[in-house]
């Protein structure tokens, strides 16, 4: 049976697609990005990342678990959220399919999904490690199964598919498979939820793409259910999956960061979709609280290591940032459907700063391997990693091809595949601009006029973004551009008028005729920056950041400055000594930035604590090249550190 919705939306998809809400989602085929660093990344997403974690896939057996006749099984490889990976690899693949035709990957994805259907019961479930014989029984493990965390992901492949084109097979499984969640853990069914967040968001957006009220009645029941401690408890608290605290009585994300962010996002879908203010308002706050005290200089959140986890407030040592790239995805994930329903412009500066020291981070040049997890501080030298070895670990260390737990590639996938979709924004009377990028813009307003923009600039490199009006209608319309939260300085320039702008949202309304042009000049120039003193695992610090950027010193060889005096570059230099002199201001230099660094001579070798005394001095200071930090790691095993201690 082929299933057509009557959303789907040929001319290209949105992750995102609220009933309600400030602003309008754009889809693949009205924002286009055409250049730059983002545009790049894509690229190199569309034609290496894909096909990489496909055949990693299909090499550790995670696709081969999905086989035809349902009974599986003994053989069943990966941990049991494998399943979910795959979805994330159909769903990068479909929103690829929206930005551009490519038949032979149009083709492999029917295939993956033709794996998929055939493993489906007739019921409707569909999860390759329960529920077989000689596997444990379904819902036996709903603490740490990841049964519904896995088919939401399956609904967001689908819905993906469906809105780049293709509503038939994939979303019918999808269908059966919400109809059976909804079946067994609706109002009469089981009373419990997953202990991995993610079905809620998911089950909103099938709703918002078929019309089925029941997808979204279920979402908000899986929200409200969680809180209670009716999970079993857990050896890191309840809090590790947000089950400690009702979502609209908590004050704070905390416990497992991608699950809190999850739920988050979920719980914010819900509250849109149901007109629940109050739910929508309690989780803004929370994200606002943990901006502004959980979360990293780069974006990034979670620190604790061992349960992947929220620090306390403040708790955010550089060397132990955990910070994973898929706790830094999520939070992009809610910080967007923030934006869309409240149209505050400061959710896009989350963004911008999440995408650039997180994502760009996080993924290396070719697209072949990334990090797990994004340290703001490498101690000692990262080593190489073998291109053909999966990694065990994945609290640290260098960039690598595939982990045990390869969750991250696929969402940097998904989201590279779609980022289109994030730059600009509809609202009743013109367009928005959250992100720079060389791009082209082009919708129907509220009233069906047609209107375009293009976008060129070099940024993050300059900050210099120029709109050029490509399509318009008669009469007066909006171009609102983002001013970042960083951008103390900023001028406009309209029809020849200089004017200062502040941060926030800046509106140029007028009649616009083809042709007329919008100048933004950001001041992307190197700053310092200092951390809230009760921050104490860098109190005493400075980073140096540049526009969006945040940049951090790197030592590729272990030598010392002070006998080397060809090391006044990141290339050499003990970095646990080095002391910055916050008295010079940063200047950019060719490839990177350059700031004036004292080293310390080493201390000594025994006790590490002694009496109050001056530390001794190295010689004089030397200029010390910075670079951004998501380019770290990408010459060779490095130390490397954002926060920089003072002289
Ligand atoms: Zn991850």
């Amino acid at each position: 049976m082929t299933v057509t919705s009557p959303e789907v939306d040929l001319t290209g998809g949105r992750p995102v697609v609220p009933s309600r809400g400030a602003l309008r989602p754009l889809g693949l085929g009205e924002v286009r990005l055409t250049g730059g660093f983002w545009s790049a990344r894509q690229q190199v997403n569309g034609a290496a990342t894909l096909a990489h974690g496909r055949s990693w896939m299909d090499r550790l057996g995670w696709t081969g678990n999905f086989t035809a006749d349902g009974t599986g099984s003994v053989d069943r490889r990966g941990r049991q959220f494998s399943d979910s990976e795959v979805y994330k690899l159909i769903e990068a693949m479909a929103w690829e399919l929206g930005r551009r035709p490519d038949p032979a990957l149009a083709t492999e994805l029917d295939e993956l999904t033709g794996a998929v259907a055939a493993a489906q019961s007739p019921d409707g479930y569909v999860n390759t490690a329960f529920g077989r014989p000689g596997q444990p029984g379904r819902y036996t493990d709903l603490a740490s199964g990841h049964e519904l965390y896995c088919t939401g992901h399956l609904l967001q492949a689908a819905v993906a598919r469906a809105r780049t084109g293709d509503g038939g097979r994939l979303l019918d499984v999808a269908r059966r498979a919400a109809d059976h969640v909804c079946d067994t853990f609706g109002p009469d069914g089981i009373p419990g939820l997953c202990g991995h967040p993610e079905i809620e968001t998911a089950l909103v957006e099938l709703a918002r793409l078929t019309g089925q009220r029941r997808y979204l009645d279920q979402a908000a029941l899986f929200v409200a259910r969680r809180g209670h401690r009716s999970l079993p408890p857990h050896a890191f608290g309840w809090s590790y999956y947000s089950d400690d605290i009702p979502v609209r009585a908590a004050d704070v994300l905390r416990g497992h960061a991608v699950r809190a962010l999850y739920l988050a996002s979920g719980a914010v879908d819900v509250a849109v979709e149901t007109g629940d203010d109050e739910l929508l308002a309690a989780v803004a706050a929370q994200f606002d609280r943990t901006l502004a005290r959980r979360t990293y200089l780069t974006g990034g959140m979670g620190s604790r290591h061992t349960d992947e986890a929220f620090g306390d407030d403040f708790v955010l040592p550089a060397d132990r940032a955990y910070s994973e790239t898929c706790a830094g995805i999520a939070a992009i994930m809610l910080a967007w459907r923030l934006l869309l329903a409240t149209g505050e412009s400061r959710y896009g500066d989350v963004i911008e700063r999440i995408l650039f020291n997180v994502v760009a981070t996080a993924i290396s040049d070719d697209g072949r391997s990334f990090f797990y997890a994004n340290t703001l501080h490498q101690r000692t030298p990262t080593r190489p990693v073998p291109d053909d070895e999966e990694q065990l670990g994945f609290g640290g260390g260098p960039r690598a091809p595939w982990y045990e737990v390869s969750c991250c590639l696929p969402n940097i996938a998904r989201l590279l595949a779609s980022l289109g979709t994030y730059l600009a924004t509809a609202g009743d009377d013109g367009l928005r601009l959250h992100q720079y990028a060389d791009a082209e813009v082009a919708t129907r307003l509220a009233d069906g006029r047609r209107v375009g923009l293009a976008v060129r600039t070099r940024y993050p490199d300059d900050g210099l973004v120029l709109v050029r009006i490509t399509e318009t209608g008669a009469g007066p319309w909006s171009v609102t551009l983002r001013v970042p939260d960083w951008a103390d300085g900023a001028t406009l320039v309209v029809g020849g008028e200089r004017r200062a702008v502040a941060p926030g949202a800046v509106e140029v309304r007028r009649e616009y005729a083809v042709g007329d042009e919008i100048r933004l000049e950001l001041p992307v120039r190197p700053r310092f920056t200092v951390p809230d003193p009760r921050i104490d695992a860098v109190r005493g610090c400075v980073a140096v950041e540049r526009g969006p950027v945040v940049y951090c010193a790197e030592a590729t060889r272990p030598v010392a400055v002070d006998t080397d005096p060809d090391a006044t570059t990141t290339d050499g230099g003990d970095l646990d000594t080095i002391r910055i002199d916050p008295a010079v201001v940063p200047v950019d230099v060719a490839d990177g930035v350059e700031v004036r660094a004292r080293f310390d001579a080493p201390g000594g070798a025994g006790w590490p604590y002694r009496p109050p005394a001056a530390t001794s001095a190295g010689p004089g200071s030397v200029p010390v090249r910075l670079v951004p930090y998501h380019r770290w790691g990408r010459r060779g095993p490095a130390t490397m550190r954002v926060w920089l201690p003072t002289t």
